[in-house]
């Protein structure tokens, strides 16, 4: 079925976007948005094959540390909610780190996965109906994950009203644009670029946050995983992966250079919080 209105503006004059070698995507063109026609499959999102758990789980060890970083000053009542908890990676630091986490998954096979590596707190449920009471938590986050979901708004409204007023929300997403313009570039592998099933750009993210009722919204250029987890250094591949270390480090300095303006990262990191009292969403 597609889609009719714009999901992030509700704008009614969305339109195919022509990227040959990206078919079935839809433009806003009130907003910018792009996204595809068909929402992803949750249980099998585009991009490398799935990679071993732990190697999944460790290379992204140093991304994770960043996000309780920046969760930290917000935790009272000590709850987080991680949603498309995959492997667990992000729930098991969490833990450690003093947490009281709960991870939901919609795929029972790795919700399995996730119990074999002791991951605490793991529940089967989805976006659009999270397994938590209203204004209970203190921190709700998306790895890569807020980009695959059918209706991004939806799951951030699901998200607020979970949240306790002052409550924090994180959300990792592909850097939309940039992945698309990867796609152009006839030396560039396809392997190396993702489309999800919302292609945000870092105005299009904030204003779904917005729109949300999210406010204090930053986004940033997200830091990369420490390594390929989905490629070993005897892949050839890897060279790919060192090319786009080099590419970040241009792209961190680009960002810093235009006060967070210019992102020409591979992705983006958001963080914006529940207002304290209803009148500041009403604004
Ligand atoms: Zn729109």
């Amino acid at each position: 079925m597609r889609a009719s209105r714009c999901p992030v503006c509700g704008g009614a004059r969305v339109a195919p976007n022509r990227y040959p070698a990206t078919p079935g995507l839809l433009r806003c063109p009130d907003c910018g948005l792009v996204f595809r026609e068909r929402p992803v499959a949750p249980s099998a999102p585009p991009g490398p094959p799935a990679a071993d758990p732990e190697r999944l789980n460790a290379g992204r060890h140093d991304l994770f540390a960043v996000g309780l970083r920046l969760l930290a000053p917000h935790r009272r009542l000590g709850r987080l909610l991680d949603v498309g908890a995959g492997p667990g990676g992000f729930v098991k630091l969490a833990a450690e780190a003093g947490w009281r986490p709960i991870g939901i998954e919609p795929d029972a096979a790795v919700l399995r996965l996730a119990a074999e590596l002791g991951v605490p707190g793991r529940v089967r449920a989805v976006a659009a109906a999270l397994p938590c009471a209203a204004a209970s938590l203190d921190a709700v986050t998306f790895w890569d994950t807020l980009d695959i979901v059918a209706d991004p708004v939806g799951a951030l409204r699901e998200a607020l009203s979970v949240l306790r007023p002052g409550g924090i929300v994180l959300a990792r997403v592909r850097n939309g644009p940039v992945h698309l313009l990867m796609r152009r570039l006839p030396f560039v592998p396809t392997s190396a670029s993702v489309v999800q099933t919302t292609l945000f750009s870092r105005r299009t993210l904030g204003r779904s946050l917005e729109t949300a009722g999210f406010r204090a919204v930053r986004v940033r250029m997200s830091p990369l995983t420490a390594r390929d987890p989905y490629r070993s250094e005897t892949d050839p591949a890897f060279v790919l992966h060192m090319g786009r270390r080099a590419w970040s480090a241009a792209a961190s300095a680009a960002a810093a250079a235009s006060g967070q303006r210019l992102q020409i990262g591979p992705s983006l990191l958001a963080v914006a919080r529940r207002p304290e009292r209803d009148s500041e969403s009403a604004r």
